[in-house]
C-alpha cells in the first residue's frame, strides 16, 4: 500500500497539531508546499526558523518582540500612569487596533484556572507586582476575557492589589460571554474599553 514518504508524514502529523488543522487539510497544505509551491514551502521554513529565533518576551511586559524592550514599552509618548494587563500577547493586537489606548500592557501568559491545573504562580504575577510598584499606576485595566477563568483572574488581581489606592477597572459587560478578546470585533471591544466599570 502506497503511504508518503516519512519526510511529509513527518511534516504532515507536525502541521496537524495545529490549531484548528484537521489531517485532512494539514496533508492538503504539506502536498502544496513540498509538490506544488516549493517555493513557498523554502520561503515558509526560513521565515519559520528565523521569527522563532528572533522573537521572545519584552522584558519589561512580556509582549513579543525581538529586541530586549518592545515599541510600546520603548515609546516614550505612552502614559505610563496607565496599565492594562492582558490574557497573551496577541490581546495587545487587538486593543492596539482600536487605537484609543495610549497606556502600557502587561501580558499575564494565561488565565488562573483550578480546573486546568493553572495556578496564578504559572502566571506573570511577580513581574506585575514588580511592575505595579515600578510604575505607580493610576489606573490598572484588567482586560481579560468574559470567560470563567477571565472573571476568576480578575477578582483574584482586584483582591491581590486592592490595597494599593490605584484604581482598578475591568471592561465592560457586553463583550460576547464566553468570548476572548481576540474574537470580540473592534466596535464592541471599544464600548468595553470605553465602558470600563471600577472593581
Ligand atoms: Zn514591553
Amino acid at each position: 500500500m502506497y503511504d508518503y514518504p516519512i519526510a511529509i508524514r513527518k511534516l504532515i502529523r507536525e502541521l496537524s497539531k495545529l490549531p484548528s488543522l484537521g489531517e485532512r487539510s494539514a496533508t492538503r497544505l504539506a502536498y502544496h508546499l513540498v509538490y506544488r509551491d516549493k517555493g513557498l514551502g523554502l520561503s515558509l521554513a526560513d521565515h519559520l526558523t528565523e521569527a522563532m529565533a528572533k522573537t521572545r518576551l519584552c522584558k519589561s511586559c512580556n509582549a513579543l518582540t525581538e529586541s530586549e524592550l518592545c515599541s510600546i514599552c520603548q515609546d516614550s509618548s505612552r502614559n505610563r500612569k496607565l496599565l492594562c494587563i492582558v490574557e497573551k500577547p496577541i490581546d495587545i493586537f487587538s486593543i492596539e487596533r482600536l487605537g484609543i489606548f495610549k497606556g502600557l500592557y502587561h501580558v499575564l501568559h494565561g488565565l488562573w484556572s483550578p480546573m486546568k491545573g493553572v495556578d496564578p504562580s504559572d502566571l506573570k504575577f511577580t513581574e506585575l507586582n514588580k511592575r505595579i510598584l515600578e510604575l505607580q499606576p493610576e489606573e490598572i485595566i484588567i482586560a481579560t476575557g468574559s470567560t470563567l477563568e477571565g472573571d476568576a483572574t480578575a477578582l483574584f488581581i482586584a483582591s491581590e492589589i486592592g490595597h494599593l489606592s490605584t484604581k482598578i477597572t475591568r471592561l465592560a459587560q457586553g463583550m460576547p460571554k464566553g468570548g476572548e478578546l481576540e474574537y470580540a470585533d473592534e466596535i464592541t471591544l471599544q464600548r468595553a474599553l470605553e465602558g470600563r466599570s471600577v472593581l
